[in-house]
């Protein structure tokens, strides 16, 4: 028996240590120099006459149009793969799940990496520069974004990308486990797992800043959320924010403090009438029920799918209180309505028909859930809607004066999902300092608790109850999400920056939404940016909207103006 077990594990090393790297090798030479599977770029299945299907005379270019036609599909079925984990998947399913979302990953990664898609880049520009009469703004704009994903993601291992796929889909059931028991030891060896697996990535990710540099891993990360935006350019932003916000906090926190506190919400507000109010809102700033839906799960929420099949996912209800539920369904309206808008329908899966990146994206949610959502005109039609609803009549914590103090209550808090407006950022510069940290070598997971108490300490004076409360509090770090959060950050300055503009062209904002109409607000966001797709390139495109570079000016001059000038 033990001759037997001795023999096994020879077989057993000699498999893992001499074959199994042969293998590897050999089937990366062969699949460098197998002819790539090329796709029927003539067998339209939908929407034959859109620019995806236009003939073009470079075959290069008109190859890479089908190949990302098809890695789109991937996308597509990812993404429904993704919704059906979060809301209908039976638990027995989970093992399974995680494999395909891994090996589907793994497979649009191979399309995308795939040197011949380099050739054929490469011949593409060759007939740019030849017959530059052929290509249009859109067609320039394709093939650069296509070269930005290829680059992006040439370098990096399949196996690494099919890893972290399944170990973020693994990190979401992880979260909601350890939000429920406060559970840092079994939070510790999974984060560093997937910090070690991002890192691994990143490193491959990293592109030469110029002849001597390379950029650094995080930047590398954040490049995929945040294209455009380079580290030093946020320190920029955040450090004006920070400045302005020294000054700006205490006066608000000391003219709230003088005024009368909101009355709390009495529940119970049943599920069934808060998804009732949460559809109505979302037909109110024009999100297509044809093409898409909101639905509730166990996990934390999100967004995403394609213009034709957008989802909306929302944490359970909370019974107690409906604004919570409110706020996350504003929040991913504002995602759904830059989804459904983007140029897909001429454009369909191609590179310039995606959004502009998570800031942009969070931008759009940002400006229906804080700049519109919480105006007092927004609470004034709101109020008799919900006291009917809710059968509260007479209740004075669901008058519009009551329900607009709730949401501009200025608090210094430890979560950052019920954070306010005003200090939302301090827990998003502490999250960006933090992350760039844990990349950098500077600072260990095991170290991560109480440097975020510290950080927290340092910011608001106000020590987190427990772990649950602090650094494990946020789904994004465990589904393998660094270089997220400025996003939200940045996304506020964008709308705010927008918002200037857009109360010039649409005057009667505070009129449409004392009505709840808020279809004039979605089709100038529509025609300003969802339609853009990625025509532009981010910062661009700031520009040709507000005539200037984002500055974070107009969300200070926003604050002083809610939170200071109004009465
Ligand atoms: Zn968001």
């Amino acid at each position: 028996m033990s001759f037997l077990t001795s023999v096994l594990d020879h077989l057993k090393s000699f498999w893992t240590e001499n074959l199994l790297p042969a293998a590897k090798t050999l089937i990366r030479k062969t699949r460098k120099e197998e002819p790539l599977r090329l796709p029927a770029p003539f067998t339209p299945d939908e929407d034959a006459d859109t620019k995806q299907y236009e003939a073009h005379p470079s075959s290069a270019y008109m190859m890479l149009k089908m190949i990302f036609r098809d890695i789109g599909r991937y996308n597509a079925v990812i993404e429904t793969l993704g919704r059906d984990f979060l809301t209908a998947m039976p638990k027995g399913a989970y093992k399974s799940r995680l494999g395909q979302i891994g090996f589907l990953h793994r497979r649009r990664h191979e399309e995308v990496a795939n040197p011949q898609v380099a050739a054929f880049i490469e011949e593409a520009h060759a007939h740019e520069k030849s017959s530059p009469e052929s290509w249009d703004e859109w067609d320039h704009a394709n093939l650069r974004e296509i070269e930005i994903l290829y680059r992006h993601h040439c370098q990096v291992d399949p196996e690494l990308i099919e890893r972290r796929a399944r170990l973020g889909y693994e990190g979401r059931r992880v979260h909601r486990d350890v939000m429920r028991n406060n559970d840092w030891d079994t939070a510790r060896p999974f984060l560093e797992d997937m910090i070690d697996l991002t890192r691994r990535i990143a490193e491959s990710k990293c592109l030469r800043d110029n002849e001597h540099d390379t950029e650094s891993p995080y930047q590398a990360l954040m490049r995929e959320y945040i294209p455009g935006f380079r580290i030093a350019d946020i320190e920029t932003l955040f450090g004006q924010m920070t400045k302005k916000l020294d000054d700006l906090l205490p006066q608000i926190l000391d003219k709230q403090a003088k005024e009368d506190a909101p009355i709390p919400l009495k529940g119970p507000f049943p599920e069934t009438q808060q998804m009732w109010l949460n559809e109505t809102l979302l037909r109110a700033i024009g999100f297509d029920f044809s093409r898409g839906g909101l639905y509730e799960t166990g996990f934390n929420p999100v967004e995403g799918g394609t213009p034709e099949d957008t989802h909306l996912v929302i944490k359970s209800v909370n019974e107690s209180n409906f604004l919570i539920s409110m706020k996350s369904t504003l929040h991913e309206g504002g995602h759904g309505l830059y989804v459904q808008g983007l140029p897909r329908d001429v454009w369909r899966y191609q590179p310039v028909g995606h959004d502009m990146g998570n800031a942009w994206h969070e931008s759009q949610a940002l400006m229906i859930e804080m700049i519109l959502g919480r105006r007092r005109e927004f609470f004034e039609y709101l109020a008799p809607r919900v006291e009917g609803l809710f059968q509260k009549f007479g209740d004075p914590s669901m008058s519009a004066e009551n329900l607009y103090k709730l949401k501009t209550r200025v608090r210094k808090t430890a979560d950052r999902k019920t954070a306010d407006e005003v200090t939302y950022f301090h827990h998003i510069n502490l999250r960006f300092e933090l992350e760039r940290k844990l990349f950098s070598g500077a600072l260990e997971v095991k170290d991560l608790p109480e440097a975020w108490d510290a950080q927290m300490d340092k910011t608001f004076g106000d020590m987190p109850e427990s772990s649950c409360m602090g650094c494990l509090q946020d789904v994004h770090w465990f589904v393998g999400k660094f270089g997220y959060f400025p996003s939200y950050a940045l996304g506020h300055m964008i709308a705010a920056q927008l918002y200037t503009v857009m109360r010039k062209d649409i005057q009667n904002i505070p009129e449409l939404l004392s009505e709840g109409n808020l279809i004039p607000v979605r089709d100038w966001l529509n025609h300003k940016v969802h339609k853009q797709g990625r025509l532009r390139r981010p910062g661009a495109l700031i520009e040709e909207i507000t005539g200037g570079p984002l500055t974070p000016a107009p969300l200070l001059a926003h604050f002083e103006e809610r939170y200071l000038h109004s009465v």
